[in-house]
């Protein structure tokens, strides 16, 4: 799509709207001259310059990706007009179109009732999530795994809540049994499972989680502000369309199609998430969205006694509920509302609408996994649950200082070089966390840091195998590097 006519289109529609409103004055201490204008954009626009190339599967590094053109074509059209999605004061047309969406993402769950709205940012749904655990089980703490994100500790603080980590197993998921001994302790009121961890994507057993916390009247909350829409993985492959694989065509004819294949991602864990309290997931993230789009849902509709305020001067142009009086926020952007709103009209939360996007980045992380296990320059730190991949330079065994030494010379030598530029981003895990995966490493440094790559733009499939050539080639040159310097420093001891 031309992204400059559609914005043109956004223009064009808002103008159109500004005179159905008639004549009105302008004020010129607004006005800009085109060639100040034009001076500060070159200083803008060189800034800008000096950024990170994210639209580029070269970049895989941290969870970054630019906006869908059908998002920012959405945001723009609504963000022209400004509105404020508090209240339907403020936003009574995108309001609508956020309790849509809002809608629309409680559907892909699974909740049949819901109370929910968007939220500027994960961290920020996960704070209502936290808010309503405590009015809702008080005096009683929130746990959540040594993996999760480090919000919630932050949140549990704020909130003036116990918080207890339960420590992983050696795929960086809840350890059942430790969450079990924690459970009979009468402690944790709220039991938050990471559905895709931030730095290793681990999907935490949700399913099992469940099975020990219904018994004991305990909440659970799925953060899923990264994994979320990969619940559309969790059902089998559908046959491909006819024309979207080569040589595949429409007919009568039996086709020599692919079968349908099996569900990308373990769908145990994500046919749990009906089951949830709340659950939060962030359109920022996998929904295609810029910066300013989280989601907080709620399985009971009555948490909103919670929330209970007043304002004195909003709420008058409706008796219909405002988002404001179920949102901890106050002002948030409408248009954020309204670019969600139109992507969902192209991908759909199905399979074969956003599914299509995630799906290629899936099957990337699992075809690098094994390109990495199959390598004599990388080892696999552990198999991907998700999208992201983790690994480090081949050690026999494995010296800690090392590998953490050749990682992240891999990661500044690949983004030197042009054409041959990878971006990819390193991850600090404990010396613990490590030996948990190979007993036979050398922990000679009680952490170490190993390489992180999230696959989350569909190009990285047909990008992989030279992203895989590149970083291997790195690898070689880090590894050379690292044992010259091991022998000049054994020399030197020598
Ligand atoms: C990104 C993330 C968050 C925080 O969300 P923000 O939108 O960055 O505030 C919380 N939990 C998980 C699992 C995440 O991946």
């Amino acid at each position: 799509m031309d992204l400059a006519h559609w914005l043109g289109r956004a223009v064009e529609q808002h103008e159109k709207w500004q005179d159905g409103h008639g004549p009105r004055p302008g004020h010129p201490a607004l006005d800009v001259a085109d060639a100040d204008l034009s001076a500060a954009f070159d200083a803008l626009a060189e800034r800008l310059d000096g950024s990170y190339p994210f639209f580029h599967p070269r970049y895989a590094g941290q969870m970054l990706k630019p906006p869908h053109p059908v998002a920012v074509t959405g945001y723009l059209a609504a963000m022209l007009v400004n509105p404020n999605n508090h209240a339907l004061d403020g936003g009574p047309t995108s309001s609508a179109l956020e309790e849509e969406v809002v809608e629309a993402l409680a559907a892909m769950f699974g909740y049949r009732e819901h109370l929910g709205h968007l939220t500027s940012s994960g961290t920020l749904g996960n704070l209502e999530a936290l808010f309503v655990a405590r009015e809702s089980h008080p005096g009683r703490g929130v746990a959540f795994s040594a993996e999760s994100h480090y919000t919630h500790a932050r949140m549990c603080h704020l909130l003036g809540v116990d918080a207890y980590t339960v420590p992983v197993d050696a795929r960086g998921r809840m350890d059942l049994d430790a969450l079990e001994r924690l459970l009979s302790t009468g402690a944790v009121g709220t039991v938050v499972a990471t559905m895709g961890t931030t730095g290793l994507g681990a999907v935490d057993p949700l399913h099992r989680i469940l099975e020990r916390t219904r018994p004991a009247g305990v909440r659970v909350h799925a953060d899923a502000a990264y994994g979320g829409f990969f619940t559309l993985l969790a059902e089998p492959e559908p046959e491909p369309e006819p024309g979207t694989v080569p040589g595949l065509e429409p007919g009568p004819e039996p086709r020599n199609a692919p079968a349908p294949g099996p569900a990308l991602v373990d769908p145990a864990p994500w046919r749990a998430l009906p089951s949830c309290d709340s659950v939060v997931v962030d359109p920022h993230k996998h929904g295609l969205q810029p910066y300013g789009c989280g989601a907080v849902l709620f399985r009971d509709p009555e948490v909103r006694r919670f929330y209970g305020h007043d304002s004195p001067y909003t709420y008058f142009t409706s008796a219909r509920p405002h988002l404001g009086e179920i949102s901890l926020e106050c002002s948030r952007s409408g248009a954020a509302a309204a670019a969600l709103w139109l992507t969902l009209r192209l991908f759909p939360l199905t399979r074969a609408g956003l599914g299509r996007v995630l799906a290629p980045g899936r099957r990337a992380a699992l075809r690098w996994a094994g390109l990495i296990g199959a390598s004599p320059r990388l080892d696999l730190y552990q198999p991907p649950d998700l999208d992201i991949v983790t690994y480090y330079p081949h050690g026999a065994p494995p010296v800690l200082s090392r590998v953490a030494a050749a990682s992240e010379e891999i990661m500044r030598e690949g983004m030197r070089g042009g054409d041959d530029a990878v971006f990819l981003s390193t991850s600090r895990v404990s010396a613990g966390a490590f030996t948990a995966r190979r007993p036979d490493a050398v922990a000679d440094a009680e952490d170490t840091r190993i390489l992180r790559s999230v696959l989350m733009k569909p190009e990285a499939e047909p990008y992989l195998d030279r992203l895989h050539a590149r970083v291997e080639a790195l690898a070689a040159g880090a590894l050379g590097a690292a044992r010259a310097g091991a022998a000049v420093g054994e020399a030197r001891r020598g």
